[in-house]
């Protein structure tokens, strides 16, 4: 009964704040203290390694440099040592399968050696490679039954940690998973490839303006939104048990429509909650740093400090698993799904992302020099460039069942990509492709590479929310990314797409300076020409806007509203080619993604589908069959006293009218739902054109019959209790 998990839930929380809550967790000594504590960070690795051991580490990890059996049993040693120490008695490999968040198998570092003994190992082969039975994760059809194994392999470029789980301390070594013949089979080996490509790319075009850099990182710096409800209304939804989201639940009266939880105070139960994550974050060295109210009731952000984007990659991927293990100690679950509650704002994560050269300079900030000034906007039109021309790509790495709910809805980008700029950048951007570049709104003067670019203010132009993809001041941000993602995808893309634009431009200028032209004319050249050829992703304003679908059909610009439309998108021969030529994913490795991901879309329906069947039967139905009963005996009732029966009557109807609708309706999903037999690709369309419209007609019934039930007869919790309650 709905009323009994509010009864739960009320008194969870008078218990937890009679207790005065829970001791503050943090103090700035406490974090300070123990950020990186649980992690073989390079300070531990200088104080454990052998000299050598240590200096060849870190040219694998600065330089890319392999590294050999005897470098790898010294840290194999030293990190066992430190893990023992620690209390760990086990150590995984953590990778990232194509599907769902993370995996780990874990092994013991304990080895018989005869006599009934036992002694803790740990080589350096064992730490390089593991193999993990993995037949059953999802692998696209690339592994056939002769070559069913894939092992991992470490990735030294990201540091291992320790995980504590109650009284278990386990060693996780983040690792690259792929098959006996070198091909990729998770999400971490295709990013790591794709940093390399931009880095050759950029590094070139750097080259061209006198650097000496010999290697360029993207960095990441992922907000993660969330919801925090109370774990009795959890416990008592299947739906959010099963599918992550609400799929019956009728908008409450009061929404977000006052507008005041924007970083509004957060209550104390979900500070304590937050706080005690974040110490758990510090532990393992994410460096979270910031911390708010989202703009829907019970939900939340939390943003780390930016990091080399394998890194942050890794430890958005801990913030995930870290959140959702904490919010239960405080009697809350963590909804991480992209849209928890229809009509109430969903989830997303703002990918911020830049390149930054070896010795920390950002190639996305605009400079003190006209000379930088330059190469900035080189940087930026590159970006122009490969947001415009991969576009479709890029829309496709965010596509999924639950993303599907957010984008375009009023308060999610929309599904069509654009770059928000900021009126200053847009400015100077017009102005160059006018061939020449003079003036721009704030009066200073730009002559490129004559003169210097007016200061660019760290927040250029306001913020636009409803952009997907906006410059910050210093970086992009990539806001059309789900709140339940791996970000792995799109950022593997986006270095892809960015590596491939830098690509041409230092084809184009190595051209033009080895046939004797001014490098700073060929740029200026360079720039005119891709601003006209690409100003159309350029769109500062509203997002969100009718007019804006209009506008951006005009350009030209995809829109592809649903997962089904956009999937295709990453095996069009132009996208399976650039990431070949960049050597990031195969033909193979990329359709096997595309059969993965249409695969979870489908399963994802029908789970749903499913689901709403189920619920229908065993909650609604016999909820509001019971209602309309007693109406019915009320009239019987008022009618044997003489009393009037009009009111009463009409209700009987109007309500049975649903029920009977309902019923029907749910033996119309569950009929929908026996589809079997045609090819992924028919099927997924079946799921979207057949099955979603069917559920939504079931659900809009549902919720009729909802407003219309007293409470203490339904039998889930509300959306008022869920959101409210806290
Ligand atoms: P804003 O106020 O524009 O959101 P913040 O400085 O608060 O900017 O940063 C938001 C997120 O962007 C943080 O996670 C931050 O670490 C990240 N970020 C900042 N600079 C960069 C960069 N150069 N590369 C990647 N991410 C960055
Ligand atoms: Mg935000």
């Amino acid at each position: 009964m709905g009323s009994a998990a509010l009864t739960d839930a009320i008194k969870s929380i008078r218990e937890w704040s009679m207790t005065g809550g829970r001791p503050a967790l943090t103090s700035p000594t406490a974090v300070g203290d123990n950020f990186g504590s649980l992690v073989f960070n390079d300070r531990v690795q200088a104080a454990r390694l052998p000299k050598a051991a240590y200096k060849a580490l870190r040219a694998t990890i600065t330089k890319g440099e392999s590294l050999d059996l005897s470098t790898a049993d010294a840290v194999a040693s030293a990190l066992k040592d430190w893990s023992i120490e620690h209390g760990a008695t086990h150590y995984t490999h953590w990778f990232q399968p194509m599907t769902g968040i993370t995996a780990e198998k874990h092994d013991s570092f304990l080895q018989p050696s005869g006599e009934g003994k036992a002694v803790l190992e740990f080589s350096g082969k064992e730490l390089v490679k593991g193999e993990p039975d993995a037949s059953s994760f999802p692998h696209g059809g690339m592994r056939s039954t002769f070559e069913a194994r894939g092992y991992t392999a470490w990735d030294p470029t990201s540091p291992p940690w320790l995980k504590v789980d109650g009284n278990n301390v386990t060693l996780v070594i983040p690792t690259a998973f792929v098959s006996w013949t070198g091909e990729a089979l998770d999400k971490k080996t295709p990013l790591l490839r794709s940093i390399e490509a931009l880095s050759r790319q950029a590094t070139r075009v750097l080259k061209l303006f006198g650097s000496t850099s010999e290697r360029v990182m993207t960095t990441c710096g992922p907000e993660q939104e969330y919801f925090l409800i109370d774990r009795n209304f959890y416990f008592a939804r299947p739906d959010l048990i099963n599918a992550g989201r609400t799929l019956f639940g009728a908008k409450p009266p009061k929404g977000q429509e006052m507008e005041d939880q924007y970083f509004g105070s957060i209550p104390e139960r979900v500070l304590a909650c937050m706080a005690d994550a974040e110490l758990e974050l510090c532990k393992v060295g994410v460096p979270v740093k910031t911390r708010h109210n989202e703009v829907a009731p019970s939900q939340y952000e939390v943003a780390p400090i930016f990091e080399s984007a394998n890194v942050a990659v890794d430890h958005q991927l801990m913030t995930m698993e870290v959140l959702k293990r904490t919010a239960p100690k405080y009697g809350l679950e963590c909804l991480l799904h992209e849209k928890p509650f229809a009509g109430v704002n969903g989830s997303g994560k703002h990918n911020n992302w830049s390149m930054s050269d070896e010795f920390g300079n950002n190639l996305l900030s605009p400079g003190a020099t006209p000379h930088d000034n330059v190469q900035f906007l080189v940087f930026c039109a590159a970006v122009l460039r490969a947001v415009d021309r991969w576009q479709g790509a890029l829309r496709a790495t965010i596509a999924s069942a639950g993303n599907d709910h957010r984008l375009g809805a009023n308060e999610a980008p929309p599904a069509i990509l654009s770059v928000f700029l900021g009126d200053q950048l847009a400015d100077i951007f017009e102005q160059i492709e006018k061939g020449g570049a003079k003036s721009t709104k704030q009066g200073g003067i730009l002559e490129l590479g004559v003169s210097g670019l007016p200061k660019l203010p760290r927040d250029a132009g306001d913020r636009n929310r409803t952009s997907p993809f906006a410059f910050t001041g210093n970086k992009f941000e990539f806001r059309a990314v789900s709140s339940g993602q791996n970000i792995s995808l799109p950022n593997m893309m986006l270095n892809v797409a960015v590596a491939d634009a830098l690509e041409s431009i230092a084809d184009d200028l190595e051209k033009a300076v080895k046939g004797g032209e001014d490098l700073n004319k060929a740029v200026a050249k360079l720039l005119t020409k891709i601003v006209k050829e690409h100003k159309r992703i350029i769109f500062n304003g509203n997002g969100y806007s009718k007019e804006w679908e209009k506008e951006a059909a005009k350009r030209g610009l995809l829109n592809h509203k649903n997962t089904v439309a956009a999937l295709p998108e990453l095996v069009k021969p132009a996208v399976v080619k650039v990431l070949e030529k960049h050597k990031v994913l195969n033909g193979r490795e990329i359709h096997a993604r595309y059969e993965v991901y249409l695969e979870a879309y489908n399963k994802t329906i029908n789970i749903e589908g499913q689901l709403m069947v189920l619920m229908a039967h065993r909650y609604i139905l016999p909820a509001a069959l019971e209602y309309q009963k007693q109406i019915g005996q009320a009239v019987v009732a008022a009618k044997a006293s003489g009393g009037t029966t009009v009111q009463s009557k009409k209700l009987v109807v109007k309500y049975s009218k649903l029920v009977d609708q309902f019923q029907a309706q749910a033996e119309v999903l569950n009929g929908l739902l026996e589809h079997s037999g045609a090819s992924p690709e028919k099927h997924a369309k079946y799921m979207r054109d057949k099955v979603i419209p069917a559920m939504n007609k079931l659900r809009d019934i549902g919720d009729a019959i909802e407003v219309l039930t007293p409470h203490g007869l339904w039998p889930l919790p509300t959306y008022r209790e869920m959101l409210f309650v806290k």
